[in-house]
């Protein structure tokens, strides 16, 4: 297994100064890796560094608010990852008297960690000789070896797991090697244009040698996403409007919206407000003027929200909700945590 030595040497060398590897304690590669699920590099950097400056220590974000820790997560997408991790902190905090587990299975039981993020921070932080298998490492060992496997299939991601045990193993530093792994895949043998004349692995990679390195990793497609429409009212009480903050167990889960919902049948979108409105949360409201039509994607859907800006035409006696609720003025619709599409209503109304 000479490759492994000549991954870890390159790793030595070309490895992205990043900021959770400055200090790799286990409470800063934690959050980094709730972060880094299904989101780049790139887009976590900012947020790392403005989530370590609000809570700097576990005990920090376990004190914290869960209000409080949705909007500084606030844009990073995939709330549920911040309520859990706010929730696995209290519970290290008040059952571990503050103590991260140090084994991936011990890991694993807290909320919000499945497999891949207690392998990565047993190995990270805590040394635990476990592979880490990412999309990166999926497309790393398919290519190197020249399986020609669906890397999204969950037996071709336990074989390649399966197949990295002894390479970790060998490689005697289990953190350098997991992320050396990731980098390689990240930053040389990318999906599109890997760069095999400077890759440590080139050496004995089969895909290379056979020809084969545009044709790997095999993927399953995925089906075309849908589009849904939804329209929502900002409904007006004076100059105070009316939010809701979103169920635990729904999607985005725990941020504040407008009620509203998706379109149906043949109804006009200012249709659809004044239904969803009204079946949300009980309110009779009239549509003055449409303020924005916003698009936004999400991981496996689409969203066309228009916004309506409304006034009550009925009683606020009827508010009928079982979610929390507010009237607030517009300027303090900011300091709440809000779905990223909202951003772009409020900027429509010159927030
Ligand atoms: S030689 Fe090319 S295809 Fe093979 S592992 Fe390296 S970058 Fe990937």
């Amino acid at each position: 297994m000479e490759w492994v030595h000549r991954l870890l040497a390159w790793y030595r060398h070309h490895q992205r100064q990043l900021p959770w590897r400055d200090d790799p304690s286990p409470y800063r590669v934690w959050v980094s890796e709730i972060m880094l699920q299904q989101t780049r590099v790139v887009a976590v950097q900012p947020y790392f560094a403005r989530f370590l400056a609000r809570f700097p220590s576990l005990e920090s974000l376990a004190a914290a608010d869960q209000e409080e820790v949705l909007k500084v997560w606030e844009g990073l997408g995939y709330y549920s990852r911040a309520r859990n991790l706010h929730q696995a902190a209290r519970q290290v905090v008040a059952e571990r008297g503050g103590r991260i587990p140090a084994s991936s299975v011990e890991l694993a039981e807290l909320p919000g960690v499945g497999p891949y993020t207690a392998a990565a921070i047993a190995s990270i932080a805590f040394g635990e000789a476990t592979p880490v298998v990412d999309g990166n490492v999926l497309r790393v060992v398919a290519r190197h070896r020249a399986w020609r496997e669906d890397i999204a299939a969950a037996r071709t991601r336990n074989r390649v797991r399966a197949s990295l045990e002894e390479a970790i193993a060998e490689s005697g530093a289990p953190s350098s090697f997991n992320q050396a792994m990731m980098e390689l895949g990240a930053l040389v043998c990318t999906p599109r244009q890997p760069q095999c004349a400077v890759c440590p692995l080139a050496g004995d990679c089969r895909a290379l040698a056979e020809g084969l390195v545009a044709e790997l990793p095999v993927k399953r497609k995925r089906g075309a996403v849908p589009c849904y429409e939804i329209a929502v009212g900002l409904v007006f009480d004076g100059e105070l409007v009316f939010i809701a903050r979103r169920g635990e167990d729904q999607m985005l889960g725990g941020l504040w919206e407008f009620p509203g919902g998706k379109r149906e049948g043949a109804e006009s979108l200012a249709e659809t407000c004044l239904r969803e409105v009204r079946e949300e949360v009980g309110l009779t409201v009239a549509v003055e003027e449409e303020i924005c039509t916003v698009d936004h994607a999400y991981s496996h859907f689409a969203i066309r929200l228009t916004a309506f800006r409304c006034r009550l035409a009925g009683p606020v006696a009827e508010l009928c909700c079982e979610r929390p609720t507010r009237w607030v003025r517009l300027d303090q619709l900011r300091e709440l945590p809000f779905p990223k599409a909202n951003h772009k209503i409020f900027a429509a109304l010159g927030m």
